[in-house]
């Protein structure tokens, strides 16, 4: 009778802990927060200051004893402490979206590869967050989950998830990764190579949130009909004043080139080493994209005719992986499979 009643008045959520964002996706409601994973830290008294948009807005205007944190760094979690505060800053605010929420059952998606350690700190972090029962499954994973791709069937997929810091490769069949692969070239890379470019080629400094604009604005992997041009300022670094400069998309493929050849070459890789049948499945039915790294125009096209295997972009790409760990809490036994570890493995290990 008790835990009737208990279950009535406790939620589920499923937390997307991206390098670049968190979502949280709670059971009946749908997706809830989605921020920047950024936490600002009051360095004085330890304590979390702002997260979220909230806390990347501060970047580069903090006082002294504000330090701003990006928990997850490449796909792992570089700062355990803050992991948790964010975490449970998280679990809260879900809280406040949903009066009923109490100690719920938390499923989490982490980066395919991460050693167990990694997992165990991702696992304690939500445990001491106030998660009652902790479910972990891989993130393309959760996002083919998400994009109803038929995991279960013996039948191969293959899904790239372009994240901030990392990008996850896996081709899946019957429940199962049948073969993965994690890079540390994603979204950040790409921001980087940019402004390393813009400082080695027009000898300008930039911040990231303006290379990202260029990238999100100009950038392509494959010339488009129309060009592309954008005018931008920054720091003339032989002057030390404000400059204005024009970029194309010619500049920004240029940029780009080698970090995206490298993923390209990654992909290829794992595609050598599918087992032959599973890569038939893959060449008819095609490689998904997701993460916001799909977004880069023209990837598909560049993917297509380096690969010869058709790619589509999932639908909602930046969201596949937080409406994936919903489809798992709505339908826990039905993926009961699929998840890496649940909380009796992990907490005996
Ligand atoms: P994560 O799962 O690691 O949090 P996301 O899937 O949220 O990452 O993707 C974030 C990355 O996608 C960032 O590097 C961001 O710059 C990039 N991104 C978002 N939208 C676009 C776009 N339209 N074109 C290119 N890159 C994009
Ligand atoms: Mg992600």
């Amino acid at each position: 009778m008790f835990n009737r009643l208990y279950r009535q008045f406790s939620n589920d959520i499923g937390i997307d802990l991206g390098t670049a964002n968190t979502l949280v996706y709670l059971r009946g409601r749908g997706i809830v927060i989605n921020e920047p994973s950024v936490v600002a830290l009051n360095t004085k008294t330890n304590r979390v200051v702002a997260v979220g948009m909230e806390a990347k807005n501060m970047m580069g205007r903090t006082p002294s004893h504000i330090r701003i944190v990006r928990p997850l760094v490449e796909g792992v979690i570089s700062d355990y402490e803050v992991t948790e505060e964010m975490l449970s800053y998280l679990i809260n605010k879900a809280n406040d979206a949903d009066k009923k929420l109490f100690r719920p059952r938390v499923v989490i998606g982490i980066p395919v590869g991460i050693t167990n350690v990694e997992m165990r700190a991702v696992y304690d972090a939500a445990k001491s967050a106030g998660a009652r029962e902790v479910y972990i499954v891989e993130e393309p994973m959760a996002a083919a989950i998400g994009v109803q791709m038929p995991i279960h069937d013996p039948v191969g997929s293959m899904i790239i998830d372009i994240g901030g810091g990392t990008t996850d490769i896996a081709v899946i069949a019957l429940s199962g990764i049948v073969r993965a692969k994690s890079l540390k070239i994603a979204g950040d890379r790409l921001t980087q190579d940019i402004i390393s470019y813009m400082r080695d080629e027009f000898k300008m400094l930039i911040g990231e949130k303006t290379a990202e604009h260029i990238k999100i604005t100009v950038g392509s992997a494959l010339p488009d009909e129309i060009p592309e041009e954008i005018s931008i300022k920054g720091r003339d670094l032989v002057t030390g004043l404000p400059r204005e400069a024009i970029i194309t998309d010619v500049d920004i493929r240029e940029a780009m080139y080698a970090s995206i050849s490298q993923l390209v070459d990654a992909i290829r890789e794992v595609l050598e080493t599918t087992p032959p049948e599973v890569l038939a499945d893959i060449m008819q039915k095609g490689m998904m994209l997701a993460g916001g790294g799909a977004l880069i125009r023209n990837l598909p096209q560049l993917l297509e005719s380096q690969l010869k295997v058709p790619v589509t972009i999932v639908d909602d790409p930046l969201t596949a992986v937080a409406r994936g760990t919903g489809i798992i809490l709505e339908n826990v036994n039905l993926y009961k499979d699929v998840l890496v570890e649940n909380t009796d493995d992990i907490s005996f290990r």
